[in-house]
């Protein structure tokens, strides 16, 4: 069998690492000088295409076919990226849903510049193993969308790469620090890098990584600690030798190197100097780590708000966390890895090396999916849907055919009659749109909710299929926390026959399926509406004319007879017109709702007025 490595593709750097078959430790691949970082750029130039360090070379000679920060535009159309096009001094073109870079008569798109980079590191790899590399695991930020995902998957194929498995970087860099050994826990992982901070809470369970939240900012990283050194040395330069060096091009590059060096050095030492020579003069300057500490206290400051509202996203608070795990060049910066312990109040994991980490777990992931690691995830895929019966006989499913486990999903759920306590959960499998043509898994009910409104309770749906593929249901109302759960074995009792047959119906019955679908849930927006009519026919009937009341009641009544055909097109159209009959009627409640809550508000001003006065 062939092997499989990890890749970390990076903004600024990409990696490649494997795991040693006899040993089981992962190694970083270096390229033959030694360096283990390939920076993400690559130069188009009259004598060939340059990755890495030779294409950083060629920043400045050629901004204009010199592609760096790609995987800003990985899978995203023009409107995503118009916002940020400023900052790429490439020509970037809208091109059918997608992107494509302008080089001057050639167009490539983004997925084809990524390969060039996965390309480079594949011959990497096959250098340093010595045979062919055909399959990798990529590793790609949490909040990548499916467009994202499919464009890293992309490249990998233009590569000759084929990308077994896309990992989340939190979830990789947990894995390096064997957290996929936690039988349960939360996770914080704080990524800060060259240009961007990503902060993901994660759930592990049996092994199963689940991203409850994430949140960062797109443009803050090392880099900006760099520009706040650089701002602060052009000051002492204009002071003490009057030269004001912001418009040189060359001398602002000089500073910017030597600021990012002497920032490096500053993380293992107090107190560092800075020699530049200029022509007319040679700078030296020496700065202490409590002089960075001061430039760069507020950016990383600026990380914590992104922190906290992950966290409350998730719904936790910093002491529910229990291990934080660090990530990125910029996190050796004493100073971030002090703010970070004191928010989360524990040490955070610190002893793999921040710019490899994802690296590593990517090649543990991929270690895994070789059999290389057998006591931690067993991966598989789901060979069919899996989902839930909604309203009218339709599948809600959760987690779609092919999915590979261990893995997890949830949903939102609601009621459909007033008053509702209990919710009969259904569990089913297979590739149909109906729950009938489906394979029915387990029922289980919710109970106890209390009694509300049609489509007021939250019922939140987590489906979780662990390592051994067993499927834990959970359904919970989160107004009551009610709560109720199963677990099942989807894959028991079913040959490979069966599923062969249910993924063939579904070719065979597809467009009569999703007739039936539409029009089930045609009748279910025409039930809605019914049911909120009758609502507000009873509380605020009052409110309108007769006459209205009555046109009211009659396109109620027409949707009531008709809403049992099925001829879709007709339910729409009267579910449209007994809207239309009631805007007055919504309106004019509206406006008494609104009177009402202003009146009691003037009645709580004035109750507390005469204590102030
Ligand atoms: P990454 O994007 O993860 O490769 O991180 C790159 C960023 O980390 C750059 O801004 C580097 O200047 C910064 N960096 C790398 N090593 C150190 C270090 N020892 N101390 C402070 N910052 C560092």
């Amino acid at each position: 069998m062939s092997r499989i490595v990890g890749i970390d593709l990076g903004t600024t750097n990409s990696l490649v690492a494997v795991v040693d078959w006899k040993t089981g430790l992962p190694r970083v691949v270096p390229d033959r000088g030694g360096r283990v970082l390939l920076p993400s750029i690559v130069a188009f130039t009259p004598d060939g295409v340059l990755v890495g360090d030779a294409a950083r070379r060629q920043l400045v000679r050629r901004p204009e076919t010199t592609v760096y920060s790609v995987k800003r535009l990985m899978g995203r159309g023009y409107e995503d990226v118009r916002d940020e096009l400023c900052y790429f001094p490439y020509k970037v073109l809208p091109c059918e849903g997608i992107v494509k870079i302008d080089l001057g008569g050639r167009e490539v798109t983004p997925p084809e510049i990524s390969a060039i980079i996965l390309k480079s590191l594949r011959d990497r790899a096959e250098a340093y193993l010595g045979e062919p590399v055909e399959k990798a695991v990529v590793t790609v930020p949490a909040y990548f969308n499916d467009s994202q995902r499919q464009a890293t998957k992309d490249a990998g194929r233009i590569a000759g790469l084929d990308v077994v498995r896309i990992v989340n970087e939190p979830t990789a860099a947990s894995l390096a620090y064997g957290l996929g050994r936690l039988k349960e826990g939360v996770v914080a992982v704080y990524d800060l890098g060259g240009g961007t901070f990503d902060i993901s809470i994660l759930r592990v369970k049996d092994g199963v990584f689940e991203v409850l939240a994430t949140n960062g900012n797109t443009r803050l990283g090392g880099d900006d600690f760099d520009r706040a050194i650089v701002v602060w040395l052009l000051d002492d330069i204009r002071e003490r030798y009057g030269a004001y060096l912001g418009r040189d091009a060359e001398a602002m590059q000089e500073l910017r190197l030597a600021a990012e060096a002497a920032k490096i050095r500053l993380s293992t030492e107090e107190r560092t100097t800075l020699t530049i020579p200029f022509d007319a003069f040679t700078y030296h300057r020496e700065i202490t780590r409590a002089d960075l500490e001061g430039l760069v206290e507020r950016l990383v400051d600026s990380t914590l708000g992104p922190c906290r509202m992950a966290l409350a996203d998730a719904g936790l608070a910093p002491a529910d966390v229990d291990e934080v795990v660090l990530v990125g060049g910029s996190t050796r910066v004493p100073l971030v890895r002090r703010r970070v312990q004191e928010l989360f109040d524990r040490a955070p994991h610190s002893q793999l090396n921040p710019d490899e980490v994802v690296a590593v777990g990517a090649a543990v992931q991929a270690h895994i999916l070789e059999g290389g690691i057998t006591d931690m995830l067993l991966l598989d895929v789901t060979p069919l849907s899996l989902g839930i019966e909604t309203l009218g006989g339709i599948v809600s499913v959760l987690i779609p055919r092919n999915t590979t486990i261990p893995t997890s999903a949830r949903e939102m759920f609601t009621t459909s009659v007033d008053g509702q306590t209990l919710v009969d959960m259904h569990v089913v499998q297979g590739e149909r749109e109906l729950v009938r043509d489906c394979r029915s898994l387990a029922r289980f009910e919710l109970r106890g909710i209390d009694p509300m409104p049609a489509g007021l309770p939250k019922i939140e749906v987590v489906f979780l299929i662990d390592a051994n593929g067993i499927l834990q249901v959970t359904a919970r109302e989160l107004r009551t926390g009610r709560e109720a759960a199963i677990e099942v074995r989807p894959t028991y009792g079913l040959s490979d026959a069966d599923v062969d047959r249910m993924v063939e119906d579904s070719f065979v019955y597809a467009e009569a399926d999703v007739e039936a679908r539409l029009l089930i849930e045609t009748r279910n927006e025409a039930d809605t509406v019914v049911t909120h009519v009758e609502r507000a026919l009873r509380q605020g009937g009052g409110l309108v004319a007769a006459d209205e009341r009555e046109a009211i009641g009659v396109a109620l009544e027409v949707l009531r007879q008709i809403r049992g055909g099925t001829d879709r097109d007709l339910i729409h159209e009267r579910t449209a017109a007994l809207n239309r009959a009631t805007e007055h009627l919504a309106e004019v409640m509206m406006d008494a709702a609104l009177k009402g809550a202003l009146e009691s508000r003037r009645a709580t001003e004035i109750a507390a007025s005469p204590g102030e006065s």
